[in-house]
């Protein structure tokens, strides 16, 4: 039977990089609704490529304009929060590919859990954020999670022959690229632009990642997703800097056996994987070419001149909102880069400041995370610095 997909975040890089590949497979995939933030030019593509019945539009201003436009009739169109969880929510859906951006995807990936569904995980900042909510969520409905960023997709893979991940598994071991700026010091840091940090040397993605990526604050999001993907105790989490991303994370095992999983850099195959899991289709994909790569090198991070990485630790073992806040000021910080009112080497510093001038709620409840969220982001508008 088909599997029939919800794509969250439809236009941006995880969500056209899914319908490239998904719609490659008609007999085995059917997606019928797609959701985007603003990208109606876009949307409007998309809608006569894989024929969904409901599209919406987050920010309802421009899914008035969208509107405006023709479509074709046999489709419904929504605008606003409500429209996205009546998407997630719908009774024929079976998967829904979660791909926005930020902690924006907190409570369209919570109700797609109440209502059974599978959740495909591309918005890391949801478990960062809310991780334990979701878990306990998953365990009250009989929904699952399954991960799509590269990093958690490979550990994910490594572990299926697993029986008793918690008593088998001795670490995790998360490898970063380390960025555009790897074995930059100090001063050269200091001096790094915006199209700098855009230039990944390894994989495509939206900017926001670009840039947590040139930070380590990326590797950082990630270490905190995989304690709650896998409820593994933070000190049996560690990172480790493989330049080439040809392996994309590694499970260590009480025997000392690793077992890596490996493929090219590209998003297609970890996330045709949460589509076909326990199964896997064949793909028309570069194969690897491991004479040619030739070499795989590994080395530590550089703690000192990115302190982003050390930070998410830190907030991870703090618990409670601390991720929340670790989160929501990077967030700000990186919008604030990216619209050139910030230095690269100041992002720590918001962040930093932020997690300092926290009363930290244990358990946290939604309201609780959606609060502490806000808070961080009103802080820095009150600052004059938005
Ligand atoms: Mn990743």
């Amino acid at each position: 039977m088909k599997k029939r997909i919800a794509i969250i975040g439809s236009t941006g890089s995880i969500g056209t990089q899914a319908i490239d590949i998904l719609t490659d497979y008609p007999q085995h995939f059917q997606i019928k609704g797609l959701a985007t933030y603003q990208n109606i030019d876009l949307l409007k593509e998309q809608i006569n490529k894989v024929l969904a019945d409901q599209v919406v539009v987050i920010n309802e201003e421009r899914a008035k304009e969208l509107n405006k436009n023709l479509l074709p009739n046999n489709i419904s169109l929504g605008g606003g929060k409500e429209a996205l969880l009546d998407l997630v929510t719908r009774e024929d859906i079976d998967m829904v590919l979660m791909a926005l951006v930020g902690t924006a995807g907190l409570e369209p990936t919570i109700a797609a859990l109440k209502a059974g569904k599978i959740v495909a995980l591309a918005n890391k900042e949801v478990m960062v954020a809310g991780g334990q909510i979701v878990n306990q969520l998953t365990q009250e409905f009989g929904s699952s999670i399954i991960p799509v960023d590269s990093e958690h997709s490979a550990i994910f893979q490594a572990i299926q022959g697993c029986r008793d991940t918690a008593n088998e598994v001795n670490k995790l071991i998360l490898t970063a690229s380390g960025g555009p700026f790897r074995g930059y010091g100090r001063e050269r840091l200091r001096k790094v632009t915006r199209e700098d940090a855009l230039r990944h040397p390894n994989w495509e993605m939206g900017n926001k990642i670009t840039i947590d990526s040139a930070t380590l604050m990326n590797k950082g999001l990630e270490v905190i997703e995989a304690k709650w993907l896998f409820n593994m105790d933070v000190d049996k989490i560690e990172v480790l800097v493989h330049p080439q991303s040809i392996i994309h994370s590694m499970v260590q095992f009480i025997d000392g056996s690793v077992i890596a999983q490996m493929g090219v850099p590209d998003m297609r195959l970890p996330i045709l994987y949460a589509f076909t899991y326990p199964y896997r289709l064949r793909t028309e994909l570069k194969p690897l070419d491991l004479v040619e790569i030739s070499k795989l090198t590994f080395e530590e991070p550089d703690w000192d001149n990115f302190p982003c990485l050390g930070f998410a630790f830190e907030a991870m073992r703090m618990g409670g909102t601390m991720p929340v806040v670790l989160n929501a000021a990077n967030e700000v910080a990186v919008d604030l880069f990216l619209r050139g009112r910030l230095a690269f080497k100041d992002i720590p510093i918001i962040i930093e400041r932020a997690m300092g001038s926290h009363n930290i709620i244990k358990n946290p409840k939604l309201s609780d995370i959606l609060d502490v969220d806000r808070v961080i982001r009103d802080m820095y508008k009150k600052d004059g610095v938005l």
